[in-house]
């Protein structure tokens, strides 16, 4: 019997989760699919009764449902309760389970592209406070990084998420990035600035160490403005796109029982869908 999964959302239509995964069944010969569902909010608790029959292995969720599938799952582990956000189901016995992969795809993405990037790292920028950010932060807690400075444009909102996470995290605004960029030797973009080619104004990177590390979660463009800037100045930079593909393995792992690869083949597959 073919093995199924999804990703819903609504919209859906842009979602590149279907080329990924549908990569790496073809690769696998897998005897399975995985399909693009534009759930809508209201719709979402029929899809969950679905969802119970056995239907479906399991499937990718996607805005705007990352937040309230949480009510909906039978259970969540502690980490996507930790980030806020369920962004993978499996599903088992007619049970619902939630869990966040974008931590480990952000930490897989710099493993792959930037080796021993967290040793002996210390302090760390993260530019953004969404529901982005959060993965992020425990992505770096996760590695013992900090301190962590937390720089967003509306301050409330950052100190409102620092004070939700454990550890070290200070926060300031945008302005103050010039300051505290020294000590950094990793910056982190989870802000949608970057998006459509859009960028942050006034953030000097020559303030930065000469061997800090740029990266940004926002793939399209797949070379932001803060990235450019970054490697015209001679930094270490790593892209966002890495983070989207390597979020998809342990989902693929745990749907169709095999451990796909992110390699070089994939990720051009899917960078030629961001040109258009
Ligand atoms: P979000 O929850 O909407 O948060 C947006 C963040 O961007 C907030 O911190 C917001 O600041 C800031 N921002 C928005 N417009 C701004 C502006 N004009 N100037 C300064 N700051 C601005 O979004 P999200 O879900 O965290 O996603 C953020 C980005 O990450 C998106 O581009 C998304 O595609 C990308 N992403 C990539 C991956 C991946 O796999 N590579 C995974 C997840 C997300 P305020 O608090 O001031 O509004």
């Amino acid at each position: 019997m073919t093995t199924k999964a999804f990703v819903i959302g609504h919209p859906i239509a842009h979602s590149r989760s279907p080329l990924i995964h549908g990569t790496w069944i073809a690769q696998h010969g897998l005897d399975a699919s995985y399909e693009a569902i534009d759930v809508a909010p209201a719709a979402l608790p029929a899809f969950f009764d679905r969802l119970r029959t056995g239907e479906f292995s399991g499937g990718n969720v996607t805005i705007p449902h990352k937040e309230a599938v949480f009510a909906l799952c039978d259970s969540v582990d502690p980490l996507a309760t930790s980030i806020g956000a369920v962004n993978t189901l499996v599903v088992q016995g007619g049970q619902v389970h939630g869990t966040n992969t974008d931590y480990l795809g952000f930490l897989g993405n710099l493993d792959a592209a930037a080796p021993g990037w967290s040793t002996g790292l210390e302090t760390a920028i993260v530019l953004g406070a969404g529901g982005a950010a959060r993965a992020i932060l425990v992505a770096l807690q996760s590695r013992n990084i900090g301190p962590i400075v937390l720089l967003n444009r509306t301050r409330e909102t950052a100190e409102k998420l620092a004070a939700e996470m454990a550890g070290p995290i200070s926060v300031a605004s945008l302005d103050d990035f010039n300051a505290v960029a020294p000590l950094a030797r990793l910056v982190v973009n989870t802000s949608s600035i970057g998006m459509h080619g859009t960028r942050f104004e006034g953030l000097d990177l020559a303030c930065l160490p000469p061997d800090a590390l740029v990266t940004d979660i926002v793939y399209a463009p797949l070379e932001t403005p803060l990235l450019a800037d970054a490697k015209s100045r001679g930094l270490k930079t790593v892209d966002g796109l890495g983070m989207l593909l390597h979020q998809a393995v342990p989902g693929f792992a745990a749907w169709f029982g095999v451990r796909p690869e992110v390699d070089q083949a994939l990720y051009a597959k899917v960078e030629a869908t961001l040109r258009h």
